[in-house]
């Protein structure tokens, strides 16, 4: 069954996309955990981890720590949680498999209950975040 990035990599819906190649694509996650909160999505879809074929979670991994850097030179962070939820009962709430790249400030900054954060984030703050991460790639 498709899935919500589906239509991001598809271009159907928008999404603040900070970079993109053959086979990986990394956009804000529209709920921002942490102000700058990344999601790192293997442009061909298998629902979780135990579905990933080695080679493409290698390079998954690999950008995700590119997307890392970014955020590190990008905001001033204290910290940064690398999170894949695999499974509804571990939180996975869209079943195309992905890394959240998320900063952390303070140690009390982040709950992991993954509440709705949307309404506390303006477009303008979105563009700019992008905007910071893209550049410091
Ligand atoms: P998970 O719960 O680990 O499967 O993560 C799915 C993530 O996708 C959640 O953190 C959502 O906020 C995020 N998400 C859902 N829809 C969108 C969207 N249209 N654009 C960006 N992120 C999204």
């Amino acid at each position: 069954m498709s899935t919500i990035f589906e239509k991001i990599i598809s271009r159907e819906i928008p999404a603040h996309i900070v970079y993109e190649d053959e086979s990986v694509i990394s956009f804000l996650d529209i709920s921002q955990a942490t102000s700058g909160h990344t999601l790192v999505v293997p442009k061909k879809a298998y629902a979780n981890i135990f579905e990933m074929p080695d080679d493409l979670l290698a390079h998954s991994i690999k950008i995700t720590k590119k997307i890392a850097d970014a955020c590190k030179k990008a905001f001033p962070l204290q910290g940064l949680n690398i999170l894949s939820n695999n499974g509804e009962v571990a939180g996975q709430t869209v079943f195309h498999f992905h890394f959240h790249v998320i900063p952390r400030y303070e140690t009390s900054d982040v709950s992991f209950k993954f509440t709705n954060h949307m309404n506390e984030t303006s477009k303008e703050d979105y563009k700019k975040r992008a905007l910071q991460i893209k550049e410091a790639l």
